[in-house]
């Protein structure tokens, strides 16, 4: 999935998941787990994700080779917020074509920077399962609360409109290129996000056949 932060690629990504029965494999979960879990890497990532910075390549891609390289992932998955720039996309490239395998669809959920601000301020994410609700768009049944398993729910650290900008900014720079990247391939795909989250996943499903 590719699009800016706060397009709703998680959203979608679940969606597809449970549609298609494959896991759903987002680095920035990965990395809040780790934050939560006190572990090394997340004390680590952390530095990165409070700024709107990205985590370096180094760190990122090793994760994420090593979570697809699990047996679950073997029928396929969808994967979340990697690759988000040019040097992860050809790591993952090369690894999957050692395994005889390749990219089928880069799906990029456009949604223009005015959006973005707003969809993240409302976004609220369950401090246990990762569940994300939007307080106008997508609310819980009751107010701060998970629908999924009850813990509550928060504005993540780095959904604050200061960092959000910044977030932005290094979507454009760093992540957008991936654009182009995936078009040469003839593997992207785009559909509109700004529409209603369930018309957006009939367009994906339009596109996944
Ligand atoms: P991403 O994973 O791209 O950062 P999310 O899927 O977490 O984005 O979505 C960001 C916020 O926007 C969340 O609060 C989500 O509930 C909300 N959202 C997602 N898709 C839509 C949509 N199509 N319309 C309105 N709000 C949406
Ligand atoms: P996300 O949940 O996808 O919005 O990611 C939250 C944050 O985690 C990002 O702003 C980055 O700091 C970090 N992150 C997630 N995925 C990556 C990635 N592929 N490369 C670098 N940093 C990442």
């Amino acid at each position: 999935m590719l699009g800016a932060p706060g397009a709703g690629k998680g959203t979608q990504a679940k969606m597809i998941a449970e549609k298609y029965g494959i896991p759903h494999v987002s680095t920035g979960d990965i990395f809040r787990a780790n934050i939560k879990n006190g572990t090394e890497l997340g004390m680590e990532a952390k530095k990165y994700m409070d700024q709107g910075l990205l985590v370096p390549d180094e760190l990122t891609v090793k994760i994420l080779l090593d979570r697809v390289a699990q047996p679950d992932c073997g029928k396929g998955y969808v994967l979340d917020g990697f690759p988000r720039t040019i040097p992860q996309a050809e790591v993952l490239d090369k690894a999957l074509s050692e395994m005889g395998d390749a990219i089928d669809y880069a799906v990029n959920v456009d949604v223009p920077d005015e959006n973005i601000v707003k969809r993240m301020s409302g976004r609220r994410a369950c401090v246990t399962c990762g569940a994300t609700y939007h307080i106008e768009h997508v609310p819980p049944k009751k107010e701060g609360i998970c629908d999924k398993c009850g813990s509550e729910l928060i504005l993540r650290d780095d959904d604050k409109p200061e960092t959000v900008l910044n977030r932005l900014k290094v979507y454009h720079e760093q992540t957008q290129p991936l654009i182009d990247f995936y078009t040469a391939k003839g593997v992207l795909k785009t559909v509109d996000g700004t529409a209603d989250m369930q018309d957006v996943f009939k367009a994906i499903e339009a596109v996944l056949g």
